[in-house]
């Protein structure tokens, strides 16, 4: 049975899904607007058919559809995706952007946690006097990364397998940045985000654990004057600035997201 695209389209019941069923009908199919508007009842092919009956099984299933299409779009690049890393988040292009526009200087920046690359490899595409690292604990996000750093092709970004901050010398880094973990396990808004890894979304200590870590670490590795820049909670500036103070950071302050909610925090580490 050869059916229509008609008959898929009338299947879909949300505005949400049928914007994501035309992206993916452009980008999987390689539909164009005439395909999908004007010649919407001419009988598909069963290669058609199947690539879409795909879409519809995988939305059923709560698949985003960036991983359903292997594909993000954050900054000014495509990354890779899929289920072994997190989706790259638009809060977290304000971070790249504060960098990308605050920095000139050669520095040596540090991506802790750098899952799929999105910000590492961002950063060093637009600045090719920074030397950027970006490390993952996870065997599977760094080979994500990988996958991304050959195809963007940044001349200046190295992948480095490291727990944290626990295998770098002192003095290492003028720039630490880091989007990590740091959702409470009790978080609600979990349900909603069960296909993207848990490892990469919750952390202990009602979601403060691995930043408690990452900013008392980052105070061995930093550089004197160096700068630690971290994305967390929209309800937990006030924890992280009290973390930053107590751990020697001075000028501290916080950006805000898309929504006015705060997001980024940044400091400058004095030894
Ligand atoms: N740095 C990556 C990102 O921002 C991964 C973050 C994470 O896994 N917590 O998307």
């Amino acid at each position: 049975m050869n059916y229509k695209l008609s008959y898929y389209q009338e299947k879909l019941d949300s505005e949400t899904l049928k914007n994501e069923f035309i992206f993916y009908l452009k980008e999987k199919l390689f539909f164009n607007d005439k395909d999908i508007y004007l010649n919407k009842d001419r009988e598909l092919s069963v290669e058609e058919q199947n690539l879409i009956q795909d879409f519809i099984e995988k939305k059923k299933e709560g698949i985003p559809l960036d991983y359903i299409l292997n594909t993000s779009k954050f900054y000014e690049n495509d990354f890779y995706v899929d289920s072994r890393v997190l989706i790259p988040r638009p809060e977290t292009e304000i971070l790249v952007d504060y960098i990308n526009n605050n920095f000139s200087s050669s520095l040596k920046v540090l991506d802790a946690g750098t899952g799929s690359g999105c910000i590492g490899i961002s950063i060093a595409l637009k600045n090719p006097n920074f030397d950027v690292y970006g490390s993952d604990y996870s065997i599977d996000s760094l080979n994500v990364a990988a996958t991304n750093k050959k195809t963007l092709d940044p001349k200046n970004f190295s992948l480095i397998h490291a727990n944290w901050l626990s295998c770098f010398e002192k003095n290492s880094f003028d720039l630490i940045v880091s989007n990590p973990p740091y959702i409470s396990d009790q978080d609600p808004h979990l349900s909603n985000l069960m296909h993207e890894p848990n490892k990469a979304l919750v952390s202990s200590d009602d979601g403060l654990g691995d930043i408690k870590l990452i900013v008392d670490q980052s105070t061995k590795v930093l550089k004197n004057d160096g700068i630690l820049i971290l994305e967390h909670g929209y309800d937990q500036q006030n924890e992280v600035t009290d973390i930053f103070k107590s751990n020697h950071f001075s000028n501290i302050s916080t950006l805000k997201d898309f929504q006015s909610l705060p997001r980024i925090t940044l400091g400058i580490f004095k030894s």
